[in-house]
């Protein structure tokens, strides 16, 4: 079903660029486009975004200054970051969209996440009676899942739009077209995929022109994308799910574009039109768990986003309330792991698996892992996963089982909310930083390698729930939240960052929550993941204080995660919130800024 477009929001959408270059600028070099500033925080009404990215979030504040509601924003954003961060989103990738309508107070969540080829099989990853080796799946046709962006975009803008697509894709064309400013991040993600980037004669023409990455403070452009948004403007998302573009994404999946000079071994992939023709973004009912008298809307399976933290709340509730930082830290990584074990053993593609969806969300479950924790004594990691069969009695500590870890990926979160009180929050991925490093030939976006999200072989014992099948989603970790009080929004967020999403947002709900951080503080604090192993990963900043005493074991890692949130005031206002300073800073604007 198409909408008709609306003519006053088509004219008031054609003034967006102008509107979004007139704000806090910096004085351009005359015609060069203009560069803008970012903050990481904005207060006010009348509407909010927050993403990682400048530009992105100018357009979403566009859209919205046009009439255009939450829904529209984030579409509009989220094509816009498809320009700026190639490297995390497009429309070759998926994602998951969580959404609160106002006029109904319900919160819904679009499934947007890629599926394995039908051809695929369990051992699809194995050759010879050995897992292929990691570094070589991630750059392959074999890791490339059918896209699920568009077809997210085009569910929420049907249902929950006022725009039609060509409307919310048209700020990003321009922007492909007349480009954006190169900044370090970009460079330096740029050069650290270099070497793939070279192997594939596609991508090193866009990204390594003369062999080089862009340098920075210099204007990228990217017609051949602002031509593919055009043309699925014009003739709908059916122009990648069974059209012309699609052709050119199965043509590269099954032959990658390699350069001659080539050493690596490039697997083909096993997507055909049929796979497109076949994909569906469907609704999922949004997990949901009460937390201090608050109710938590997450991301069901596929993603584990929304079952993990939400567990982890749980235990953390069914645990004795503590106002100590250090012992609130201490619960929350206790709590954290025992959700990851559980995750790890029952988590997966619930359309494939059985998933004990609901059990794992339980108040008897949590309270049978809770009391695994002592109050002053970590627990040794790996630990063992909990029964969640629906009979709870006592403590049950079985033991530890080794478990496989994902590592730290790439991916971006956006968040947007609107006058009426529609809230968005979309976490949207190609997987690694640079996908699978395949741009499809003349149409200016990375494919994903999202298949690598799979176990390659059964690390369950027999029961793995994320091993690859035909049609299957691989498990995520992508955790995009709303939280109500009293059945309104209080605070929506979500990051990237592979499996460390989850205890990013996890910790900041705790560090707002439980320790009564606002929440710029509460994204800004230096964080700390465990993620069910013998030591937790820890930002230097992180205060290890109480915590080490108690048995707890750290390694130090640069960054984790680069979240993006809202939060409705007390006094009414919106505040947009984003990173400070990870990944060089996000980009937080109302639509009418107020002290
Ligand atoms: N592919 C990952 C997932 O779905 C996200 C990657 C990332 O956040 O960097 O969990």
């Amino acid at each position: 079903m198409s909408r008709t477009p609306r003519p006053l929001l088509t004219l008031l959408l054609a003034a967006v660029p102008l509107a979004v270059v007139t704000v806090g600028v910096a004085p351009a070099a005359s015609g060069a486009p203009r560069e803008r500033a970012k903050v990481p925080v904005a207060e006010g009404t009348g509407g909010a975004v927050a993403t990682v990215d400048a530009d992105a979030t100018r357009v979403g504040i566009g859209v919205l200054r046009a009439g255009g509601n939450a829904v529209d924003a984030a579409v509009a954003s989220a094509a816009a970051l498809g320009v700026t961060e190639p490297y995390s989103a497009g429309v070759g990738g998926g994602g998951f969209l969580v959404y609160y309508e106002a006029a109904t107070g319900q919160v819904h969540t679009i499934d947007g996440r890629e599926t394995a080829p039908q051809a695929m099989r369990a051992d699809s990853f194995v050759e010879g009676g050995a897992a292929i080796p990691f570094g070589e799946a991630v750059s392959s046709g074999l890791s490339v899942g059918v896209p699920g962006t568009p077809e997210t975009w085009d569910v929420a803008l049907e249902r929950w739009g006022t725009l039609d697509l060509a409307q919310a894709l048209r700020p990003a064309s321009r922007l492909a077209r007349s480009g954006f400013r190169v900044d370090q991040t970009f460079r330096d993600q740029t050069a650290a995929n270099a070497a793939r980037f070279d192997d594939f004669t596609s991508t090193a023409e866009l990204f390594l022109p003369g062999g080089r990455p862009h340098p920075v403070g210099s204007w990228f452009r990217n017609r051949d994308l602002a031509d593919t948004y055009d043309l699925m403007g014009r003739e709908g998302v059916a122009v990648l799910y069974s059209g012309e573009v699609g052709d050119d994404v199965v043509a590269t999946v099954q032959d990658p574009p390699v350069a001659d000079d080539v050493t690596r071994t490039v697997r083909p992939g096993l997507m055909t039109t049929a796979d497109l023709a076949a994909y569906t973004a469907p609704l999922r009912q949004p997990t949901a768990v009460g937390y201090r008298g608050l109710d938590v809307y997450g991301m069901a399976p596929p993603s584990s986003g929304g079952s993990t933290v939400g567990e982890a709340l749980n235990i953390l509730e069914a645990l004795p309330a503590t106002t100590s930082r250090a012992q609130v830290e201490h619960h929350y990584l206790e709590a954290s792991a025992l959700a990851f074990a559980d995750r790890n053993r029952y988590v997966g593609d619930a359309d494939a698996v059985d998933v004990p969806l609901a059990e794992l969300l339980s108040d008897g479950f949590a309270a049978e892992r809770a009391c695994l924790v002592r109050p002053d004594q970590a627990l040794a990691k790996p630990l063992a996963p909990g029964v969640p069969d629906g009979s709870y009695g006592g403590c049950d500590d079985t033991g530890a089982v080794g478990l496989a870890q994902a590592p730290g990926q790439s991916t971006t979160h956006l968040t947007t909310a609107d006058a009426d009180g529609n809230v968005v929050a979309y976490t949207l991925t190609i997987e690694q930083t640079g996908g699978a490093g395949i741009v499809v030939p003349g149409r200016g976006f990375l494919l994903n390698n999202e298949l690598t999200d799979f176990n390659f072989t059964d690390t369950q014992g027999g029961a793995d729930p994320n091993l690859p099948g035909p049609g299957k989603r691989p498990r995520s970790s992508m955790a995009p939240t709303i939280v109500l009080a009293d059945g309104e929004p209080l605070l929506a967020l979500g990051s990237p960052g592979g499996a460390t999403i989850i205890t990013t947002v996890l910790q900041t709900l705790v560090n707002r929550v439980d320790l009564g951080m606002s929440l710029p503080e509460a994204l800004a604090a230096p964080r700390a993941s465990q993620r069910n192993s013998a030591a937790v990963q820890a930002e230097p900043g992180f205060d290890r204080t109480g915590l080490q005493e108690r048995g707890h074991a750290f390694t130090t890692t640069a960054e984790i995660g680069a979240a993006t949130g809202v939060e409705l005031l007390p006094d009414g206002r919106l505040q947009a919130v984003a990173e400070p300073t990870r990944r060089g800073g996000g980009s937080a604007m109302v639509v009418t800024a107020s002290p």
